[in-house]
């Protein structure tokens, strides 16, 4: 068993070869098929890319993560392999081209094992949108392993890989982490490039890493981040090295009072949470409630914008270009309806619509301009509380993962993402912690969220909560 990279750096090191590590991952990908978590496997080029490694590492010249074996979430594209969103409308798709971030993990000799269940163009919060069915959580299998990007949690959780990436829009990458005790980090705005993934929100989306310890995850994002020309969104900030070593640094950290004395908190998550609060009060770190009186805003801002981006990016997929087309259909008009209607599913048909609507001549002010005047306000006031704090700290998810078909309600379903729309609304940055388990030993996180370009501070937060709090993971 690899729980991290450091200990497939050792077995290297011992001299376990990349393919016997690759073939490791692949039996128990194989063992664990009831999981859903795995759409399809790249055996062939896995096992081709670790014999490459091997030679690398005999001639002394493999790259920073050498026999590291990554899975993608199905959103982010592989060159020459499937790609299809968890989406009918783009089955058997394969892609012409590599994300940046692929070819910045090849180029540095990871292993990419294959591609990874979520939810239908990454829109849901449980994985239960997937139009090839749901995963489940490794930890209980009549659980949600969260979503959208349940997959990779669920892979990585499950010990199917090193690391997985995942994409976050509103939540998927920290809610699924939180669910499945794992490390998920959505990057500033900006920091990594989009290029190579399937877009859902253009000005939310981010792509990020999920592992199993702080220094993967800074690792990945180290080999990940900085400047792509194929993407004019991505930051020309010079990249840095994300973790550093202990230091006494004492921080300032914000918790939002909204968000703490939220009704909705479970409050096993919530005594946790002031755990860590005196911890931190107790070795000399500033804690404070500050107010963000907007919670309310948060989820209804978010929908209003991402439904409205998304029914721009989905307009797309219309039986010509891509993927599926409807053999029922005569005629171009026709074959864009029946394609579209028989191609998505019912959730992302919902977000097209509400998209559609909020964008409508007559409703555009009402709606679209509105909600960016409110994400303004967000930003401003975020700017403010960071301007005198380094970290604001919440929990993750109000409470640990739910049954398979346990939230049916869209609206309750919205309501999961509270705390992490947040992050991508205004583009910081924010990881979420393993921090605690409930009384039935489910875990769950706490969110670390840190000023724009700020990451290495917010990893450096993270090992010193974590050395004062001991970690979940160890
Ligand atoms: N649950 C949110 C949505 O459905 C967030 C998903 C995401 O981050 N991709 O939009």
């Amino acid at each position: 068993m690899y729980k991290s990279y450091k200990d497939v750096k050792q077995a290297i090191k011992s001299g376990v070869s990349a393919v016997e590590i690759t073939n490791f991952y692949l039996k128990k990908i194989e063992e664990n098929g009831h999981l859903n978590a795995f759409l399809e496997v790249f055996e062939s080029s896995a096992l081709e890319k670790a014999k490459e490694v091997d030679a690398k590492i005999a001639d002394g010249n493999a790259g920073r993560l050498a026999g590291m074996v990554i899975g993608l979430k199905d959103n982010i594209c592989y060159q020459d392999h499937k790609v299809s969103a968890s989406s009918k409308i783009l089955e058997n798709f394969t892609s012409l081209y590599s994300a940046t971030v692929v070819e910045r993990l090849l180029a540095e000799d990871a292993i990419v094992i294959g591609r990874l269940n979520c939810d239908e163009f990454a829109m849901g919060s449980s994985n239960e949108n997937s139009s090839f069915g749901p995963v489940k959580n490794p930890l209980n299998n009549a659980l949600v392993p969260g979503g959208s990007s349940g997959g990779s949690a669920a892979a990585l959780a499950a010990g199917l890989c090193t690391a997985t990436l995942g994409s976050d829009t509103g939540v998927s990458i920290r809610q699924p982490a939180s669910f499945t005790g794992t490390y998920g980090m959505k990057p500033t705005y900006g920091r990594i490039s989009r290029y190579g993934l399937i877009a859902y929100a253009s000005s939310f989306d981010q792509i990020g890493p999920f592992t199993n310890s702080l220094e993967d995850s800074a690792l990945l994002l180290e080999v990940m981040a900085g400047k792509d020309e194929k993407d004019s969104t991505s930051s020309s900030k010079s990249t840095e090295k994300y973790i550093g070593e202990n230091s006494d640094k004492k921080y300032k950290i914000a918790v939002l009072k909204e968000c703490f004395e939220n009704e909705g908190i479970h409050p096993e998550v919530k005594a946790k949470m002031q755990d860590c609060m005196d911890s931190l009060v107790k070795a000399g770190h500033q804690v404070e409630l500050v107010s963000f009186p907007y919670m309310d805003y948060m989820v209804p801002t978010y929908y209003v914008l991402t439904t409205a981006e998304a029914s721009s990016n989905l307009s797309r997929f219309d039986g010509v270009h891509f993927g599926y087309r409807s053999t029922n259909a005569v005629g171009v008009e026709a074959t864009y309806k029946k394609s579209r209607t028989e191609g998505f599913g019912a959730e992302v048909k919902r977000r097209i619509m509400a998209g559609t609507f909020v964008l409508s001549h007559g409703y555009y002010d009402a709606y679209y301009t509105k909600g960016q005047k409110v994400r303004r306000v967000l930003q401003n006031r975020t700017n403010e509380i960071m301007d005198s704090a380094d970290i604001i700290l919440t929990p993750t998810t109000p409470d640990v993962a739910f049954k398979q078909n346990g939230v049916t309600d869209p609206i309750q379903m919205y309501l999961q993402d509270i705390f992490t729309v947040h992050a991508n609304l205004t583009g910081n940055p924010a990881i979420s912690l393993p921090i605690g388990k409930n009384k039935e030993g489910l875990p769950f996180g706490i969110q670390v969220m840190a000023n724009h370009f700020e990451e290495k501070k917010m990893y450096d937060f993270c090992k010193e909560l974590e050395e004062l709090m001991g970690s979940e993971n160890a």
